[in-house]
């Protein structure tokens, strides 16, 4: 098997979640396989190794999964990107559209460090419309750090949240679909 094969075939089509007519994509069944998490989190890491990134921003909450852990392969810190109000210390907000309303994402002010431009991923396990992940590359840049580029393991390329987003910053999706 394939790289790419292992880790499609350990993600789980959950039919009608959370609302009738969608269809989940479940990476839970990706996490409690050891070859699968193994395979992707050495892709990262293969992939990353040379970008000299200083911090991995996680996206509220599967992007912590995966951004924790590339973080401690990489050797360097961690950030989370949470839901509004979970931060406990001085935050900037963003807030993005969702299909019906505005959700808000938060980070701690001084999360990267003083000096200007640090280099940041930003992680996430999807991308779906681009909301959430161009409201958190808007996040990083306005702390004075620099989004390098935004990763996710699965793209969905049918609803061009990919292409949006990439006017803003160099996007990655391990998985296409
Ligand atoms: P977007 O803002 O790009 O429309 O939605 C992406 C966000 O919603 C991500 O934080 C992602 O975790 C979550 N999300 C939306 N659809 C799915 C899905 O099918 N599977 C998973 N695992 N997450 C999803």
């Amino acid at each position: 098997k394939t790289e790419k094969k292992i880790l499609e075939d350990s993600i789980r089509d959950i039919q009608d979640f959370p609302k009738p007519g969608i269809v989940f994509k479940d990476i839970t069944t990706l996490l409690n396989n050891k070859e699968a998490y193994g395979v992707l989190m050495n892709h990262l890491y293969q992939r990353y190794k040379e970008y000299n990134l200083e911090y991995i921003a996680g996206i509220d909450a599967r992007g912590f999964i995966f951004g924790a852990a590339l973080a401690q392969m990489l050797g360097i810190g961690f950030v989370p990107i949470r839901k509004k109000g979970k931060l406990p210390y001085t935050t900037i907000s963003e807030k993005y559209a969702l299909e019906y309303g505005v959700d808000e994402i938060e980070v701690h002010i001084d999360a990267f460090g003083k000096q200007i431009g640090a280099r940041v991923l930003v992680i996430d396990d999807l991308i779906a419309t681009g909301g959430t992940a161009n409201a958190a590359a808007t996040l990083v840049n306005q702390t004075g750090a620099a989004c390098i580029e935004c990763c996710f393991i699965i793209g969905l390329t049918f609803l061009d949240g990919i292409k949006k987003l990439q006017e803003k910053t160099d996007v990655y999706s391990v998985i296409e679909v």
